[in-house]
């Protein structure tokens, strides 16, 4: 399995690529700019099935439309961030005055969740960030995509209106560090990271005092 990462967007996203020998299927996650990822598709060869994203802040979704008007591909999206798809006010794209064209979710995700798209991901809830953030866990790989989340030292920010520190906090402490072994960690920002290194390094869980 291939995973490509494409940094693009006006807040310098990660968004992934990922797919298999098999076919020319693929699945993008957090697409943040369209032409970029269809630059890459067009020379690998490959069609987009399914849109992963990981929360709906504008500079993680500002692709997606693109996405969807040539491939058709299916939206995913936990279903308290579904309407930041389609609200520039609640997507923060009205901060900067940017236009994210409006789409609407396929698939409404929850906790637990399983997303069979060629790859299987199993969904886990973590919200403070956003809402509705979740992290995208690929078992065979042993990788998850931890969007706005966690970071290589570092975690989302938790001051926008619908961010919740506590709530961060414990999606981290809890959900993702109370997870069993090590798993390479692919953020919505900056390099890749391990489990094991943020458990053991990452400033701001180890930090954190409640608010
Ligand atoms: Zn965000
Ligand atoms: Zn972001």
């Amino acid at each position: 399995m291939h995973i490509h990462g494409i940094q693009c967007g006006p807040l310098d996203v990660n968004s992934y690529i990922l797919w298999k020998e098999e076919n020319n299927d693929c699945v993008v996650i957090d697409p943040a700019e369209t032409d970029p990822i269809l630059a890459f598709m067009k020379a690998k060869n490959l069609k987009c099935t399914d849109i992963l994203l990981t929360h709906g802040h504008f500079d993680h979704i500002a692709g997606v439309a693109g996405l969807k008007e040539i491939f058709d591909a299916c939206i995913h999206i936990h279903k308290n961030d579904a309407h930041m798809l389609y609200n520039s006010n609640a997507n923060l794209s009205f901060l900067l005055g940017l236009q994210v064209r409006p789409v609407q979710a396929d698939v409404l995700l929850e906790d637990g969740d399983e997303v069979n798209a060629g790859l299987t991901f199993k969904i886990i809830y973590t919200p403070g960030h956003t809402p509705g953030g979740i992290c995208y866990l690929l078992d065979n790989e042993k990788a998850i995509f931890t969007g706005d989340t966690l970071f290589r030292l570092g975690v989302g920010r938790a001051d926008f209106p619908n961010s919740n520190a506590d709530d961060l906090y414990a999606s981290i402490k809890v959900k993702l560090f109370g997870l069993p072994g090590d798993y390479t960690l692919y953020p919505g920002h900056m390099r890749t990271t391990t489990l094991d290194f943020e458990r053991s390094h990452n400033p701001f869980v180890r930090s954190y005092r409640g608010k």
